[in-house]
């Protein structure tokens, strides 16, 4: 078994878009450990996008990311990172398949809905930085 780390960003609280998403991981079968709406600073976005903070198009989705509350969360299953990013979509809400997250409800690259881990790696270090001790 696996765990990742999700976020729902910001429009997607603001667009009442969290039960809808949330439901689409339960509903796949991946377990639930830990969730919390939490609205974050400029220090959490660049300790979470340590690797994006040179990148241009940083600065916005820094200001993005901290501009409201956000959900949190850990899910477990089996292969959970490749799983989340599936049901996710492709990065790009315009290019993102239907039927996917994304490509049903976005249509924006940096307005994009979620985030996953993108790899095992990636999970634990994310999960520490937004769950320490868990
Ligand atoms: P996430 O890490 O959020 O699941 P991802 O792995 O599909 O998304 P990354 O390439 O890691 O995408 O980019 C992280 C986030 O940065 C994206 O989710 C998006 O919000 C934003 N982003 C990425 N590329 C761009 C871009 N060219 N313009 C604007 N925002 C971008």
């Amino acid at each position: 078994t696996q765990r990742t780390l999700v976020l729902l960003k910001p429009d997607t609280v603001r667009r009442g878009l969290v039960g809808e998403v949330l439901g689409r991981f339960e509903a796949k079968g991946l377990t639930l450990v830990a969730l919390e709406l939490r609205t974050i600073d400029g220090a959490q976005a660049d300790r979470h996008y340590a690797e994006h903070v040179e990148r241009d198009f940083y600065p916005p989705l820094r200001d993005f990311v901290t501009s409201g509350p956000l959900v949190a969360l850990v899910l477990e299953g089996d292969e959970a990172v490749e799983v989340v990013r599936a049901i996710n979509g492709a990065t790009d809400g315009r290019k993102a398949a239907p039927g996917t997250v994304r490509g049903d409800h976005s249509l924006s690259n940096r307005e994009n809905l979620v985030h996953g881990s993108d790899s095992p790696e990636s999970a634990e270090r994310e999960i520490a930085i937004w769950f320490p001790g868990l």
